[in-house]
């Protein structure tokens, strides 16, 4: 029990440290990224507007305090925030969807979720947004706007609904195959073996990075800004390099890299069990 209430803490004291990062909630400019895909979070948390005749769709929400930056956004575009039609996550946790709720009521957009996620996207537990979920996703189900057309993968382990988006985008006379990672990370208090809230979490993740090494990648994006390392590129791109998003090199990489972090703390829990990183 005390075992129990101390790795509690430290866990709490773990999303306590990540809620500093300053870049949480500092604004950022909104930019286009190419075709009628918009950058509008914040200079980590990453929301997505794809802009369509028929309105827009946002993919995250991000913390409830954040939402007066994500209007002024999509107002510096030109973009009416009145036009979100369809919300969507990439994973049920407070930095991308605290606000779904909000955004909802504000502007009577579809929440849609991966099935995995729903319960959590629906609890008022503390933190959790509360929002009732419109329509329940399911691996590979697509969802459609005004001509754009959107995948959601299950990609599970850093939640069990946890979902990449991926998407053609037309630029430049180029077509642009788009992923929007999930997320492929191992949080601080997680436990990879013995794990009673969700047993097979390892094997999850593991399926996770084999449908992520099966997609098509050439605009690299993800949750947060620093997956892609958004703000070097972003740089590059204000500089005039309208192809600084466009890496698919950077991509396979970044997957690679958060593959073997993976593996190698799935062994060291092996060897412990019962020691989480923190
Ligand atoms: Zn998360």
């Amino acid at each position: 029990m005390i075992h129990r209430l101390i790795a509690a803490l430290i866990a709490c004291s773990g999303a306590l440290l990540a809620q500093a990062n300053p870049d949480w909630h500092k604004e950022f400019p909104a930019f286009k990224i190419a075709g009628n895909l918009y950058y509008v979070g914040t200079a980590d948390l990453a929301v997505y507007l794809i802009h369509t005749p028929q309105g827009n769709i946002l993919i995250n929400s991000n913390f409830k305090q954040d939402v007066p930056a994500l209007k002024k956004s999509i107002e510096s575009l030109g973009f009416k925030y009145g036009d979100t039609k369809i919300l969507l996550i990439s994973h049920a946790h407070g930095d991308h969807d605290e606000a779904t709720g909000v955004i909802k009521a504000d502007t009577g957009a579809k929440l849609e979720v991966m099935e995995q996620d729903v319960a959590d996207e629906e609890s008022t537990r503390r933190g959790r947004p509360g929002a009732h979920v419109d329509r329940v996703l399911h691996d590979g189900d697509t969802v459609e706007l005004g001509g754009s057309k959107w995948v959601a993968h299950l990609t599970p382990g850093h939640t069990k609904g946890c979902t990449t988006w991926t998407s053609q985008i037309q630029e430049g006379g180029r077509t642009l195959n788009v992923v929007i990672v999930g997320s492929p990370n191992v949080n601080a208090g997680y436990y990879l073996v013995g794990n009673k809230n969700y047993p097979g979490i390892a094997e999850d993740y593991v399926k996770t990075f084999a449908v992520l090494k099966s997609l098509p990648c050439d605009l690299f994006l993800g949750a947060h800004g620093a997956y892609f390392d958004m703000k070097a590129k972003y740089e590059k791109y204000k500089a005039g390099d309208k192809n600084a998003f466009i890496d698919p090199e950077g991509y396979k990489a970044y997957i690679a890299e958060r593959e073997k972090t993976f593996r190698d703390e799935w062994e060291r829990q092996k060897q412990h069990p019962g020691s989480p990183k923190q």
